[in-house]
């Protein structure tokens, strides 16, 4: 007997943070471990939103607010989506949460029934099918091949739909891959979704604004806004403002779905942090240049971390179009054997070397529903890009 319920056995712990873990272990015991698993800008809130919140304190915003998030932050909200996206909604249409992943996982909690099906493209951020699986509902997982840059076609999406399906999650910029669907793929993805009218729309934007190479972040819902109707559009403060601990993220949806959405708020966390709203007002109304100069400054780490993976015999990397990852394919590794006289067997295993016998940590593919690839972020500094690449491609020199 336990006390646990059920429905926890489908959870598994996130690999992001098990990888913390075994990089935590390893600090404790003395080793110096180069990290590449954070999901996180490497860099402080900027100074002017960090005021806010302090003004937030001073002002006494220190109570509960609305359960969808104050008025001034949603019409905050409506305004980037009009500057930002061309896109029209009220701020009746917007709930704020404690995060977007807190939107993600109330949208579940709202809309599925059991054995509801949601279509997930592989790779695809962890936390996607555990939540979908924790509500009883079955992650339709569609693999998209590096070959299609990690993108679902719209055949394959085809292919995917059932009466059965509830949602389509598409990511972009995407966790891990980094992939950024162009105006031309998500017409195309659009066209399948008309023709199968029972099918929401969900699009986590959350990378919206780290896109390198001259790409440009579509939001899918801007292509054909006649599909507002059925998309909740997801994004928040976290990366785009180094705004991680103040848990803030939101969603446009439907004014039915907002509601829904805004009941469970009122019965689970009654409103997101109030002094954390206040400052969000401050990131999403004020100047924006801090985004532009931490996207010019992941773009440059892009580009080194490209090149020296790349060079590396059996590590094979592609320059990703956004986010601050890079998911390098690893097939070339596998059957190498180790100088400790192991055999790289799987992308498992190279992660497990690399920490071992390189002191670098980073995330296996296998976690993102993509064998063979590795996750690294670049969310660190030059320096350490620099040193832990060298580090790698020492280490898998050794091998045979
Ligand atoms: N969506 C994706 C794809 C992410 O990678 C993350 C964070 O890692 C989130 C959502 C969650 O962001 P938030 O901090 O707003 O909950």
């Amino acid at each position: 007997t336990t006390v646990i319920a059920d429905r926890l056995s489908v959870v598994k712990p996130s690999p992001s943070m098990a990888a913390k873990a075994r990089v935590d272990a390893l600090v404790a015991e003395g080793r110096t471990i180069i990290d590449f698993t954070i999901g996180e800008p490497d860099f402080d809130t900027p100074a002017h939103i960090v005021e806010a919140g302090i003004a937030a304190l001073d002002k006494g915003y220190t109570r509960y607010t609305a359960a969808a998030g104050t008025l001034a932050l949603r019409k905050a909200i409506a305004a980037k989506l009009l500057r930002e996206n061309g896109l029209h909604y009220a701020p009746t249409d917007i709930v704020v949460g404690s995060g977007a992943k807190q939107i993600i996982y109330s949208a579940f909690t709202a809309t599925l029934n059991a054995g509801d099906e949601v279509i997930v493209p592989a790779p695809y951020w962890v936390s996607y099918p555990d939540m979908v699986a924790l509500h009883g509902g079955k992650p339709v997982i569609v693999t998209c091949s590096a070959d299609d840059g990690f993108k679902l076609t719209p055949q394959a999406l085809a292919r995917a739909i059932t009466p059965r399906t509830r949602w389509l999650i598409l990511n972009t910029p995407n966790n891990p891959s980094g992939a950024v669907y162009s105006l031309g793929e998500l017409t195309a993805l659009i066209e399948v979704l008309n023709r199968h009218p029972h099918v929401w729309l969900l699009t986590d934007e959350i990378y919206e604004h780290f896109v390198y190479g001259g790409v440009k972040h579509v939001a899918p819902v801007s292509v054909d806004t006649s599909l507002q109707t059925r998309t909740l559009l997801v994004n928040g403060l976290s990366k785009a403002y180094a705004f991680t601990g103040w848990r803030v993220g939101y969603g446009a949806a439907p004014a039915a779905l907002a509601k829904a959405l805004t009941l469970l708020m009122s019965q689970s966390t009654t409103c997101p942090s109030a002094i954390s709203q206040s400052a969000a007002v401050t990131a999403l109304n004020g100047p924006q240049d801090c985004v532009q100069e931490a996207a010019h400054m992941f773009e440059k780490r892009r580009n080194r971390i490209v090149e020296l993976l790349d060079a590396i015999p059996g590590i094979e990397c592609l320059p990703p179009d956004g986010a601050f990852y890079v998911f390098p394919g690893v097939a070339g590794l596998l059957g190498q054997t180790t100088p400790t006289g192991k055999v790289l067997g799987n992308d498992i295993d190279v992660m497990n070397f690399l920490l071992d016998e390189a002191g670098v940590a980073c995330i296996d593919g296998t976690s993102y529903g993509m064998p063979a690839h590795l996750r690294l972020s670049f969310a660190t500094s030059m320096d350490q890009i620099e040193a832990g690449c060298k580090a790698i491609a020492q280490a898998i020199a050794r091998c045979k």
